[in-house]
């Protein structure tokens, strides 16, 4: 029973230093409990705000402690009612082989789930952000142009396709030709930039002609620096994430911009919103038979990057902050 935990706390771009793999016991359920065995771990750009300190919407990982994480799981011991041997469950596991459940929070997967891993993705929060940050604050219009960063992502890629749904013109930005070419050829997107182009603003600007109606922010950094020129009169910004900056310590050099964004939020009569996805818990039930639906009927389409073994997650991990998976990153933690 292997488990990886927190072993120190990054100061910038998080190193193999920071985690720790260790051999523990095996849990025994104790009566209303259960054992899982974790099958799938899901890596999210999220967990390297658990790995700091510094105040945020939730607690950080202690030190010592395990690396958090939703897990797909099967039960393997069940003292538990509502759960027998073999069920599958979407749990909340973290980065190991088994834990201790006493059903809270577990959703039900039955015996024979068609994508298992999907409910760590499209299908699930990743997607589900993806759908409430662009119907709920994005607001797209049929006719206008939206434009999403980290294109081939979980939530980048599942924006952009529901923006196409919705009739828009759909401008993606993500790091290299393969990804742009993937965004463009399999996921149907209008035209996709990479940010990597020494001329990126430039080929951003010559993608939106008619400007920009809907940012949905994943990125910020030098991809926001691009957007912020072409926004038109009342664009409307989700803020879902910030993964450029992640990995920072420190505001980034050169001048301070804070007058500028204020000042285009001003006169463009701009939205920008923030929002955390926990926030729409009670629309999962609206999300989850649509996007079943748009996934069966081929309008959306999802990419996976599966990682075999748990050892190999920290490595994982800090290429996910660079760029480096290319669609869902997924641990297969252990067998079916
Ligand atoms: P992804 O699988 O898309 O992984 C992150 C991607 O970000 C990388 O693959 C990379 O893509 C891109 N990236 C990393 N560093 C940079 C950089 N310096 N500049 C530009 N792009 C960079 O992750 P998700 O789809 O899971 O998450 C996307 C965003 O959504 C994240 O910001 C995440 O924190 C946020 N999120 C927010 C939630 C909320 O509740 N608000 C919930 C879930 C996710 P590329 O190579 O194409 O640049």
């Amino acid at each position: 029973n292997r488990r990886i935990v927190l072993a120190s706390r990054p100061s910038a771009a998080p190193t193999s230093e920071n985690f720790r793999l260790e051999e523990v016991a095996l849990p025994a359920p104790a009566d209303g409990e259960l054992l899982l065995r974790s099958v799938y771990l899901s890596l999210d750009p999220y967990m390297r705000g658990r790995m700091s300190d510094a105040p945020s919407y939730a607690e950080p990982v202690q030190l010592g402690e395990v690396m958090v994480g939703g897990t797909v799981s099967r039960v393997v011991e069940s003292r538990h009612p509502d759960f027998t041997e073999g069920d599958w469950v979407l749990a909340y596991c973290g980065w190991q082989d088994y834990a201790l459940s006493d059903g809270t929070g577990l959703v039900n997967l039955g015996r024979n789930p068609q994508h298992p891993s999907y409910t760590l993705g499209v299908l699930g929060m990743p997607g589900f952000t993806a759908y409430m940050g662009l119907l709920d604050i994005g607001q797209p219009q049929a006719g206008e142009t939206l434009v999403v960063a980290a294109a081939t992502g979980p939530v980048g890629a599942t924006v952009g396709q529901i923006g196409k749904i919705k009739g828009c013109r759909v401008v993606g930005v993500a790091g290299g030709a393969e990804k742009c070419r993937f965004a463009v050829e399999e996921l149907g997107f209008d035209a996709c930039i990479d940010h990597y182009a020494d001329d990126f603003d430039a080929q951003l600007a010559a993608a939106c002609p008619d400007g920009i109606d809907v940012y949905f922010e994943n990125v910020g950094g030098k991809v926001l620096d691009g957007v912020l020129p072409l926004l038109n009169t009342f664009a409307r910004i989700p803020v879902c994430g910030l993964v450029s900056q992640y990995n920072a310590s420190s505001l980034p050099e050169g001048p301070d911009r804070m007058g500028l964004l204020m000042g285009q939020a001003l006169v463009k009569r701009l939205k920008i919103q923030g929002f955390i996805i926990i926030d729409y818990q009670d629309r999962f039930g609206e999300f989850f038979p649509q996007m079943s639906e748009w996934l069966a009927s081929g309008q959306i389409k999802y990419r996976e990057e599966i990682v075999e073994g748990l050892e190999r997650a920290p490595e994982a991990f800090m290429g996910l902050l660079e760029g480096k998976n290319f669609g869902k990153l997924v641990v297969r933690v252990g067998a079916d």
